[in-house]
């Protein structure tokens, strides 16, 4: 028919950070022209030549990939981008306002006009940003203001939530799609773009702007709800006696629970759950849902709690003081398979315990760079080894594969005292103990 003749839509992605990187990424992978476009020549550039300025496992492959084939290129230049394409997604950041817990949406707002005033024809402008309820709909103010006249455009939003260190996998086969506030012909250039997921089975759920927007925003705080409720009972485990680790096997059989996101440790952190609880938190005030502020602020409380269970921890496994004592840390990352250090709970607790006198000497298996360029006053080590010899204490406040692999025997000769501390309870308990180590967790009892 003429509508399968029709050429396939050409691709804008505004943002190439995490999100929008891998979303190139994927919309070539699917078979679909993709420009993208940021405002950071360095980014671009390093884009360009298929590197990706920050670690996501496949993520470089697949880039250098379709720059070969030339489905993918990238640009500083955002008319010509807009020019060239038909459907624009807006993936550029939405961080925490500086002494505010609201998001700061001026780069959304100025990504969204910068495509608008672009325009030459019909644009279909797609939000991927995580955003406060309501923003949709403000944009699509700058959209009718800064549109030039006699073109049309439409704006919708299409939340993301790809994990990072499993984004290239989620995003080219995620869980289920959901876009909001679509047009009928909207709706069917995006089912367009979506050719792919959608012929796997993958889930559709169309609806409004305001839903859109709330479900990513309800996902995450579910996300950071059900870590911190674990972390909260954990608190019990601790001072009862109680293993939370099998407490939380023993709950994940449970269907209507499930066992992800139920363990207990150092809590969330990363560029996407504190803030975008903090915005939620900011936004339920402004509308007057008073449940929502004190759920969230619960949450937040228990969470940052945590950090500060472990630097209590640390300071009484060495008798009262860190002042000059050896700390080894292992991880800074706020996960494992990243070198994100966005709010990480890891580099925060390392940097606290510097700064109460520590000779800490910090070791991450990827984030060593990163966290080096947001707290250089650090010592970096070159390996765990390195950082394990001679240490008063040893923390492990990122779950790597790395540590938990690791031989406790070899990493005890190195050791200057044998007492770790499992901040992710992610060791093999049973095997550090019988290589003469004491081990504390956060809510598993001490083996002897
Ligand atoms: P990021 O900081 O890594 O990337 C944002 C990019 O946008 C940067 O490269 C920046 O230079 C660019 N940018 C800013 N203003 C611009 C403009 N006017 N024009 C073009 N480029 C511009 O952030 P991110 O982690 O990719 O997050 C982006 C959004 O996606 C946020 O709203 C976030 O909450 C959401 N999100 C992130 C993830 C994740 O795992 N990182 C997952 C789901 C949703």
């Amino acid at each position: 028919s003429s509508v399968d003749a029709r050429p396939a839509p050409v691709i804008s992605v505004i943002g190439t950070g995490y999100l929008g990187a891998t979303h190139a990424a994927a919309m070539a992978e699917m078979g679909l022209d993709t420009i993208g476009v940021d405002v950071d020549p360095a980014k671009l550039a390093a884009l360009s030549a298929g590197e990706v300025p920050f670690y996501e496992p496949g993520l470089p492959e697949l880039i250098t990939k379709h720059v070969a084939t030339g489905k993918l290129r990238f640009t500083a230049d955002i008319a010509e981008a807009v020019g060239a394409a038909d459907v624009h997604f807006v993936c550029v950041g939405t961080p925490q306002k500086a002494g505010s817990h609201a998001a700061n949406l001026s780069y959304v707002e100025s990504a969204t006009r910068g495509v608008a005033e672009h325009l030459t024809h019909p644009g279909l402008i797609v939000g991927k940003s995580t955003v406060p309820v309501g923003t949709a709909e403000r944009l699509r103010g700058i959209v009718r203001e800064f549109t030039p006249s006699g073109i049309e455009a439409e704006l919708v939003w299409n939340p993301e939530f790809l994990r990072e260190g499993k984004a290239v996998d989620d995003t080219l086969h995620p869980d289920r799609l959901v876009w909001g506030g679509a047009s009928a012909a909207a709706d069917a250039v995006i089912r367009e773009v979506y050719a792919a997921p959608i012929a796997e089975g993958t889930p559709v759920i169309t609806t409004d702007l305001a839903t859109a927007e709330l479900v990513k925003v309800s996902a995450n705080a579910f996300l950071a709800t059900k870590i911190s409720f674990i972390n909260a009972i954990s608190e019990m485990c601790a001072i009862t006696g109680a293993d939370v680790t099998t407490l939380a096997d023993a709950l994940g059989h449970d269907a209507r629970i499930g066992r992800k996101f139920l363990n207990a440790g150092l809590g969330f952190g990363g560029g996407c759950l504190p803030k975008d609880i903090r915005a939620l938190m900011h936004r339920a005030n402004e509308l007057g849902a008073g449940r929502v502020v004190g759920l969230m602020q619960q949450v937040d409380e228990i969470n940052m709690g945590q950090r500060e269970r472990v630097i209590d921890m640390t300071i009484e496994s060495l008798g009262g003081s860190v002042l000059n004592r050896r700390v080894a840390v292992i991880g800074a990352a706020f996960k494992p398979l990243t070198d994100d250090v966005r709010d990480s709970p890891a580099l925060n607790v390392a940097a606290a315990l510097h700064l109460r006198g520590a000779q800490v000497t910090l070791w991450d298996p990827e984030a060593n760079e990163t966290a080096r360029r947001s707290f250089p006053t650090l010592s970096y080590a070159t390996s765990k080894e390195d950082a394990i010899e001679g240490a008063d204490v040893v923390l492990v406040l990122t779950e790597w594969d790395d540590i938990i692999g690791a031989d406790p025997v070899a990493l005890g000769e190195l050791a200057g005292r044998r007492t770790v501390i499992d901040a992710r309870n992610c060791l093999p308990v049973a095997d550090w103990v019988k290589a003469g180590w004491t081990v504390r967790s956060l809510g598993r009892p001490t083996p002897v």
